[in-house]
C-alpha cells in the first residue's frame, strides 16, 4: 500500500502546512517572544483575544497547555474542577492538571442524549461549594466544544447560558477547552465571542482542523494572562521566535475558518457511506461537525483500526468497541467517501 493512497483519517492533527501557509511562515516578522517582542505572536494573541471576546490572549504549544494553564488559573491546589467523563482534560492529558498543579476532577456521565453534551443538572448537581473541611472545593467547570470523544458534538448555546448563570451564582469558575471551537461555529453559525464570553478562560487549537502544524492560544483577562504567562515559562512554554508559528495560525484565521464546513459535510458523507454497507454502525444525521465516532458491535476497536489500515484507511480506536474518523483539509470529498465504503464493506463482513 503506497503512502499516496492512505487515505489518513485518525485525527485531524495530521494535516501538513500548505504551501500559502509555509510561505507565510517564511516571511513572519519575529523577535523574542519571552521579551514580548515577537510582533507575529503579540498579533495574533489580541487578534484570538478579540475574535473570542476576551483581553487577551498567550500562545501556548499545545491544547494541552492552553488547558493546563486556563484550569490552573482558576483551580487553587487541593480544590476540584468538574468535567465529562470522556473530556480530553480528563482522559488524554497525562494527568497534568492532578500531577503538576494539585487540582483534583470529578466527572459527570452527560445525559442529554447526545454524546458528551451535558444537561445544566448534571452539572450543578455535582458542586460542592463553601463546605469547609468536608468536601473538596468546586472551583470551576470545564466544558468541551466541540466534543472530541463524543463525536465532535456541539453544546447548545443556550445551555451554555444557563450552566453560566448557575455556575455565578454560587461563584463557581469556567473553562472552555474549545480546540475544535471554530467547528461548533461554523456549523451553528454561532459567534466565537458569544462562545467565548460565557466562559472565565478559553483554549483553542491551531493544529487541528485549522491547519497549522503547532499552536494553540488561551484568553482570558489581562491579570490572568499575565499569571498564565509566567506559570508557561515555569513549566518550559517560553518559546523565542516563535512568529514562524504564530503566522501559521494567522495564515489559518484568515483561510481556514470557513472551509472547516467543507470538513462537516465530508464526515456526513463518510458516515452514509458506512450506513450504506453496515446499517447501525453510526447515524448519520448525528454528525455534527468533523468527527464520525462508529460503534463497532462485538469487534475490538483496535482489530477494526488494524483491518483499515490494511486496506488504505486511517481511523483511531476511542474505546472498546468505539472507533473515531476526522475529516479534514487534506483528505478531499472523494477520498472521505472512499473511506467511508472501505470502512463500511469491513464492518459488513
Ligand atoms: C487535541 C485536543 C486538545 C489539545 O491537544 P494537544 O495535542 O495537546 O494540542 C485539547 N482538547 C481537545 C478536545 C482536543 O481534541
Amino acid at each position: 500500500m503506497g503512502e499516496a493512497r492512505f487515505i489518513d483519517l485518525r485525527s485531524d492533527t495530521v494535516t501538513r502546512p500548505s504551501a500559502g501557509m509555509r510561505a507565510a511562515m517564511a516571511a513572519a516578522e519575529v523577535g523574542d517572544d519571552v521579551y514580548g517582542e515577537d510582533p507575529t505572536v503579540n498579533e495574533l494573541e489580541l487578534r484570538t483575544a478579540a475574535l473570542l471576546g476576551h483581553e487577551a490572549g498567550l500562545f501556548c504549544p499545545t491544547g494541552s497547555m492552553a488547558n493546563l494553564l486556563g484550569v490552573w488559573s482558576l483551580v487553587p491546589r487541593g480544590a476540584e474542577v468538574l468535567c465529562d467523563q470522556q473530556a480530553h482534560i480528563a482522559r488524554a492529558e497525562m494527568g497534568a492538571h492532578a500531577s503538576l498543579h494539585g487540582i483534583t476532577m470529578r466527572t459527570w456521565e452527560s445525559s442529554s442524549g447526545v454524546s458528551g453534551v451535558a444537561r445544566v443538572t448534571d452539572v450543578t448537581s455535582m458542586m460542592s461549594v463553601g463546605t469547609g473541611p468536608f468536601l473538596v472545593e468546586t472551583a470551576a467547570v470545564a466544558i468541551e466544544n466541540t466534543h472530541n470523544f463524543g463525536g465532535g458534538t456541539i453544546h447548545p448555546i443556550e445551555v451554555l447560558r444557563e450552566l453560566r448563570a448557575a455556575c455565578q451564582q454560587v461563584g463557581v469558575a469556567m473553562h472552555l477547552d474549545g480546540a475544535r471551537l471554530w467547528n461548533a461555529h461554523v456549523a451553528t453559525g454561532v459567534d466565537l465571542a458569544d462562545y467565548g464570553r460565557l466562559f472565565d478562560t478559553v483554549s483553542v487549537c491551531f493544529s487541528k482542523g485549522m491547519g497549522a502544524p503547532v499552536g494553540s492560544v488561551l484568553v482570558a483577562s489581562q491579570e490572568r494572562i499575565a499569571a498564565a504567562r509566567v506559570q508557561r515559562k515555569r513549566l518550559g512554554g517560553g518559546m523565542r521566535q516563535a512568529g514562524v508559528l504564530a503566522a501559521a495560525a494567522l495564515f489559518a484565521l484568515d483561510h481556514h475558518i470557513g472551509r472547516l464546513a467543507d470538513d462537516h459535510a465530508n464526515a456526513r458523507s463518510f458516515a452514509e457511506a458506512i450506513t450504506e454497507a453496515a446499517p447501525g454502525a453510526v447515524d448519520p444525521e448525528s454528525v455534527a461537525t468533523n468527527i464520525v465516532v462508529l460503534d463497532v458491535g462485538e469487534r475490538a476497536a483496535s482489530e477494526v483500526v488494524g483491518a483499515a489500515r490494511q486496506q488504505g484507511v486511517g481511523l483511531s480506536a476511542v474505546g472498546t468497541h468505539l472507533v473515531r474518523a476526522v475529516t479534514h483539509l487534506d483528505a478531499d470529498a472523494a477520498a472521505c467517501r472512499q473511506a467511508g465504503r472501505l470502512a463500511g464493506e469491513l464492518l459488513a463482513r
